[in-house]
């Protein structure tokens, strides 16, 4: 029929999800076929994104054995930017003291002046690895640009598209031709549809490895930076199986801000936070308003272990999984 046929083994029966069509497919050629149990319409703009295409939660892995997407919430910490060895080492040992499993920093960043710090670039990358070297972290950290993405995606176990690349649609096939962890942040003005869709760029190309990631959206109140959307949470696992990590960092503005609206993300069910910490948060070259200090972080990290017990969860700690 000219659709390309993706079979999904389940534990009691396979899915074949047939890609390429964009409207209703005629299914009688199909339903009479020995072995089709049932022909389900996938009823959604996005298809390998959605529940009705796949009911059971994708679980990712990382290289260190830790899983996104399964019991376990994951805790990705780390400063904005990589700034020097010195402060992305010391960053490190402080989250990793407090029990994150995953350094976030961003080596290319994306700023809204081009006379502000734009990141060390690849130095940045060789600085993470180092890092990861030295405390065990797995890295999340931002590609922006085609070729940026190939250096990322050298060093990176988790690599971080940003809000304003959540339609760079170049950016997002090539995430799709890799099979790296991919997270996808909500763009600044993004239904949570057109969210879906980006991240079904990535599936459509072969990628299973997507988490999707909630930062705040544009809203007419300048109060917060950004107005954090704790119902997409709940929103986004009913229309879809992909893992969900909540950034109330960026999704508030401001550090004092933060703990609650990560202990608010846990118990709505978020399966990782994404949380800025700087050693010192003052001489942070980018974002240090919203960056945690070291103590709050782990004060922040307890709150959310206690929050996540109650819905028989566990906040994941360095080789718990292996
Ligand atoms: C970041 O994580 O530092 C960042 C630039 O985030 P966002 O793309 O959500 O603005
Ligand atoms: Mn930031």
């Amino acid at each position: 029929m000219g659709y390309e046929a993706r079979p999904m083994p389940g534990r009691q029966r396979t899915t074949v999800g047939l890609v390429g069509n964009d409207g209703r497919v005629d299914s009688s050629t199909i339903s009479g076929l020995a072995g089709v149990a049932e022909i389900i319409h996938v009823s959604k703009p996005y298809k390998q994104v959605s529940r009705e295409w796949k009911a059971e939660p994708t679980r990712i892995p990382l290289p260190d054995g830790t899983v996104i997407g399964d019991r376990e919430v994951i805790v990705m910490a780390g400063p904005c930017s990589v700034e020097s060895e010195e402060q992305i080492l010391l960053a490190a040992r402080q989250v990793k003291a407090a029990g994150a499993t995953v350094l976030r920093a961003g080596a290319f960043k994306p700023r809204s002046s081009p006379y502000s710090f734009q990141g060390m670039g690849k130095r940045g990358l060789e600085l993470l690895e180092l890092a990861r070297q030295e405390t065990g972290l797995m890295i999340i950290t931002e590609a922006m640009d085609l070729e940026g993405l190939e250096l990322v995606a050298e060093s990176a176990d988790i690599i971080q598209l940003g809000a304003r690349s959540m339609q760079n649609y170049p950016l997002l096939k090539a995430c799709g031709k890799l099979r790296k962890p991919v997270m996808v942040k909500r763009g600044i003005a993004a239904t949570i549809t057109e969210w879906l869709l980006s991240a079904e760029y990535i599936l459509a190309e072969g990628n299973p490895n997507v988490m999707l990631c909630e930062r705040g959206i544009r809203s007419f109140d300048t109060t917060t930076r950004n107005l954090f959307d704790l119902s997409a949470i709940a929103v986004v696992h009913g229309l879809s199986h992909l893992p969900i990590i909540a950034d109330p960092s960026h999704g508030t503005g401001h550090r004092d801000m933060v703990p609650p609206m990560a202990r608010a993300a846990v118990a709505a069910g978020a399966d990782g936070l994404l949380v800025e910490v700087h050693p010192n948060p003052e001489r942070a070259m980018s974002d240090g308003g919203q960056s945690l200090y070291p103590e709050q972080f782990e004060k922040m990290m307890r709150e959310v272990g206690a929050i996540a017990e109650v819905i028989g969860r566990s906040v994941a700690t360095v080789g718990s999984a292996v």
